[in-house]
């Protein structure tokens, strides 16, 4: 969380690389925009490295507390595949034990037909149904945090944030050559309202107007791609050494 008195410690943290970040005024807070920073609307402060506001831990992700979220999320997919893993064994137990799986069962023409997984599964169902209801439950969290662990893992790797990578992928698809024209169209609009954004901005504080006024022309004509190497990338090792604050 970025604040009056401790805004000069964050702006050193990083510089604006141009593309994602340009030096810009936050309306609300009164101040320069670190760069990585953003103005999340629904806790309404700048956030140092904003990642994504979570609605799950109500609270935004950021530079100080991005590692308890990896950890988390790591965490929960790791307790989720236990009890996944611990269900099944159960299942397996109770299945193994009872010798249901060589069992066989009379049909509607009165002949006896032996289990199949699927015959076995509704029975289990029906004799066990909290279980089975745990089963899925956390097999289907289980799925989604892992995929989501690994997701936060690549960015990690990447050093980008959420926030980041979906700027990079959205300006990526925008920024092609056959939408030359019309890119060329939105970096004026983007351009004209830059500086009446800022210029509102300066209008209510007088320290950021030199530096915002020689910026703001200086709008991007850069155009992120998907495939590049992102800005903020130092190597695999100082990527995760910066997230996890060592
Ligand atoms: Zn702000
Ligand atoms: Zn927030």
């Amino acid at each position: 969380m970025i604040t009056v008195t401790n805004h000069a410690e964050y702006m050193n943290d990083y510089n604006p690389d141009g593309v994602y970040y340009t030096t810009q005024g936050c309306n609300t807070c009164k101040f320069i925009k670190p760069a990585r920073s953003k103005h999340c609307s629904l806790c309404d402060v700048c956030v140092s490295r904003f990642d994504h506001h979570c609605s799950w831990v109500n609270n935004c992700l950021g530079k100080k507390n991005y590692k308890f979220f990896l950890c988390f999320i790591t965490s929960s997919a790791i307790l989720c595949a236990y009890v996944t893993f611990v269900v099944a064994i159960v299942y397996a137990y109770i299945v193994l034990s009872e010798g249901l799986i060589n069992m066989k069962y009379e049909a509607y023409d009165g002949q006896y037909y032996p289990v199949g997984i699927r015959f076995l599964s509704q029975y289990m169902l029906v004799r066990q149904p909290l279980l089975a209801i745990l089963f899925l439950v956390v097999l289907f969290f289980g799925v989604a945090m892992t995929g989501f662990s690994l997701f936060h893992l690549y960015l990690v790797l990447t050093n980008q944030t959420t926030n980041e990578f979906y700027k990079r992928h959205y300006y990526g698809k925008s920024h092609t050559k056959s939408s030359r024209q019309s890119r060329i169209i939105s970096s004026r609009t983007e351009k004209t309202t830059v500086k009446t954004a800022k210029r509102r901005a300066l209008n209510r504080n007088k320290e950021i107007s030199s530096r915002t006024l020689a910026d703001e022309v200086v709008t991007t004509e850069k155009s992120p791609s998907p495939g590049t190497r992102t800005p903020y990338y130092k190597g695999i090792w100082r990527n995760i050494t910066e997230v996890m604050g060592v």
